[in-house]
Order: C-alpha cells, then structure tokens, then sequence
C-alpha cells in the first residue's frame, strides 16, 4: 500500500472537533473526535454504482474516536482493492453514511456528503481513475491513481 500520510492536506490545516453529520433524515449521526486521515474520490464500479452517479467522495477517519447513533442498514461485499467493504445506510431515508473496509479496520470512511459542514471535504486523491467515467470530471489537480491506493 502507499503511504499515504504525505498526501493528506488535513495536518497542515486542522478541522475544528468533533466533525459532524448524519443521514438526510437525520436519524442516523455521527461524532467524531480526531483529523481525517485523507479526503478522497473514488471511481471504481461500487462506488459509481452505489452513489447513483460517476464516483464516491470519503472522508478516512480514526473508527476508535467515532461515535455513530441511529438505525442502519447495512451491505458487505468484496471491493476492487480484494477486501471487503461494509457500506452503512440509514434504516429510514438509505442515505449511504458510512462504511468500513476489511483491509483497514482502524478507519472509518464517512461519505463527504453526510458532513454537516460539506466544506470540511478536501479531497487530495481520486482513485480507480481507470473507471471513470467521461461524462464525470474530477479535479485534475488530485493526486490520481488508476486503480487503489
Ligand atoms: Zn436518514
Ligand atoms: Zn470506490
């Protein structure tokens, strides 16, 4: 895996604590006491096909320092990267929140936008470039990757 602590832009410029957000109907929260790890895209086949649009967009956050409130369902799968990936939606409105990757279990990946604050996102890579699709432009000054990390 590459290291990815040079990449994150969140050191030199914490975020105030907790960093906070929910569900669209507001029944599932979170609460969350430590710096992301890194903001990222991601444009394989799962996350296209389970944001309903061209990529997904993560917060990697410590899991230890989360605390989650509200009613989730919840789907596992084998991801591109060959781990699995737990992805968390609310029971009520099934707006994705959350997930969590078996190939790193210390992390919890929050979707940008269930932040409270949409502005706390600062993607610095987008992955699974390979997929993208035309239609659905990413930044090209992200750090880009063809597949993951
Ligand atoms: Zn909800
Ligand atoms: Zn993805």
């Amino acid at each position: 895996m590459t290291d990815i602590s040079d990449l994150s832009i969140y050191g030199k410029n914490p975020l105030a604590l907790p960093i906070e957000g929910g569900c669209a109907c507001g029944q599932v929260r979170y609460a969350i006491n430590a710096q992301p790890v890194i903001g990222l895209i991601c444009s394989c086949n799962y996350c296209q096909k389970l944001s309903g649009t061209g990529h997904g967009a993560f917060l990697v956050l410590p899991a230890a320092a989360a605390e989650l409130q509200g009613e989730t369902n919840d789907w596992t799968y084998v991801a591109d990267s060959g781990g699995t990936s737990t992805r968390y939606f609310c029971a009520q409105c099934h707006a994705p929140v959350y997930a969590k990757l078996g190939l790193h279990p210390d992390g919890i990946v929050v979707t940008a936008a269930s932040l409270d604050d949409r502005a706390q996102f600062r993607p610095s890579v987008a992955l699974y470039e390979a997929d993208a699709q035309g239609w659905d432009r990413v930044d090209p000054a992200l750090r880009s990757f063809a597949a993951g990390l």
